[in-house]
């Protein structure tokens, strides 16, 4: 039986403190029903609560363990820079190395700035697309998440939409104006936006594969159709690549789909698991920003050496593992696979969006190409098989609206053991 006396106690308690008991909505469980659990520590594929269960881990911290728990090349390096100080607030030599490698992986981005998360990263970027363009208007998805800014708080994904309040309260309506949002994969919904805004959009912003609705992918020639619409209106593109950087390839997914952005943002795997983001792009863009630019942007904690060091270490790892991608690929197939059967055996309506190693199930018997459609899936069934899973030992996203994230840890005998408790999920709730 799958007992979690401790993980309540402790929600109970931290509600007192915390609001609603968390640091980030969507770890309260709030759309799957029951309570969250509290984790004590993990170790490759396996995560642990705190009254000792043990879950194979589909989270994993919502990207950034992409290797799995606890790599000891990422922790060595921790270790090792923790010994010379915590934060200088000054220039080093791993900063230089860590911008390097960025620039070597990504090669749209000649220039790159840390910063401390990928809320950073996106509200610099598009602070500093305003500032090169002196235009004010910025392009969203519906459904796309890039982070609590202001400007983005508008249609926005994850969370947001997961607690049903994908407009927050407390934004401006001068801000709000600022945001134009259009439906994700329809190039004409873009061209309207852009023609009845002319001369006044800075950036486009977007996630080029959405993983905040769930996983979305972009249709053929979408991205190709924006950065031409860009390129024609003198608009900044900006590719949201918080989620999908060193995730779907070592270029991320422009690497995949071979479109440049002229800004870049990323976070979560770059941090190897500890606070980091980054914003980068064009030399012509990038040295907009203070203290070269104008564009005012900074932070104490920006390039933080025990980050740096992880982030670094991250970054090695997935540069020296020739196999990374495509292993994280088949394994995400048999998964696909193994769960598609399942769901077919029963006669439930599914639909599964995978590329690489990001993958959802969402409950609607219907194509899922943009956030109306993703919006049309039971979410009552899913908060059911969500449950399920997690009585059996599987750690999902608590929400419809994520992406699931396979890490390298995951064996195909791991594979075998979630489809296992999928197929019994699935009965459970049928
Ligand atoms: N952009 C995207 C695409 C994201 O997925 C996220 C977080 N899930 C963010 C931005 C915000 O990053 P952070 O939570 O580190 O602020």
């Amino acid at each position: 039986m799958h007992q979690i006396t401790k993980s309540n106690n402790l929600f109970e308690e931290a509600q007192n403190y915390i609001p609603g008991g968390v640091n980030s909505p969507v770890r309260a469980f709030k759309a799957v029903g029951g309570n969250p659990i509290f984790i004590k520590k993990a170790k490759g594929a396996f995560i642990y609560d705190e009254d000792g269960n043990e879950y194979i881990e589909l989270i994993n911290s919502w990207g950034p363990m992409i290797l799995g728990h606890a790599n000891e090349k990422i922790e060595e390096a921790v270790h090792e820079a923790v010994k010379g100080s915590l934060s200088f607030g000054a220039p080093t030599a791993k900063e230089i190395e860590m911008a390097k490698t960025i620039c070597e992986m990504v090669p749209s981005i000649e220039k790159v700035r840390m910063v401390n998360s990928g809320t950073e990263a996106t509200m610099s970027a598009v602070r500093l697309a305003r500032g090169y363009t002196g235009r004010s208007k910025v392009i969203k998805f519906e459904g796309c998440y890039h982070g609590h800014g202001d400007s983005f708080l508008i249609a926005a994904g994850s969370g947001a939409i997961t607690l049903g309040e994908p407009n927050s309260p407390g934004v401006t309506k001068g801000t709000a104006r600022d945001t134009i949002t259009v439906p994700f994969n329809d190039i004409n919904k873009v061209h309207e936006a852009v023609m009845a805004n002319k001369d006044n959009v800075a950036a486009v912003i977007i996630e080029p594969v959405a993983g905040n609705m769930g996983c979305i992918l972009p249709n053929q020639g979408y991205l190709e159709a924006l950065r031409k619409i860009c390129d024609s209106e003198g608009i900044v593109l900006i590719f949201d690549e918080v989620m999908t950087g060193f995730r779907l390839s070592k270029a991320g997914a422009q690497g995949v789909f071979n479109v440049q952005p002229d800004l870049t943002t990323l976070g979560k795997i770059i941090g190897g698991g500890m606070p980091v983001g980054a914003y980068g792009g064009k030399k012509e863009i990038m040295d907009f920003v203070a203290p070269v630019g104008p564009v005012y942007q900074a932070g104490t904690l920006s390039g933080n050496p025990v980050a740096m060091a992880a982030g670094h270490a991250m970054l090695n790892e997935i540069t020296s593992d020739e196999s990374l991608y495509s292993d994280l690929a088949l394994i995400t197939a048999k998964l696909e696979n193994g769960i598609q059967a399942g769901l077919d055996e029963l006669g439930l309506p599914y639909t599964i969006n995978r590329i690489g190693s990001m993958i959802s199930l969402f409950f609607t018997s219907e194509k899922v190409t943009d956030f109306e459609g993703a919006k049309k899936c039971d979410l009552k069934l899913f908060g059911q098989y969500f449950r399920e899973m997690l009585k059996r030992g599987v750690y999902l996203p608590p929400s419809q609206f994520e992406s699931w994230f396979i890490s390298k840890s995951i064996t195909p005998a791991l594979a075998d053991r979630i489809i296992e408790a999928s197929n019994e999920s699935l009965k459970a709730i049928h």
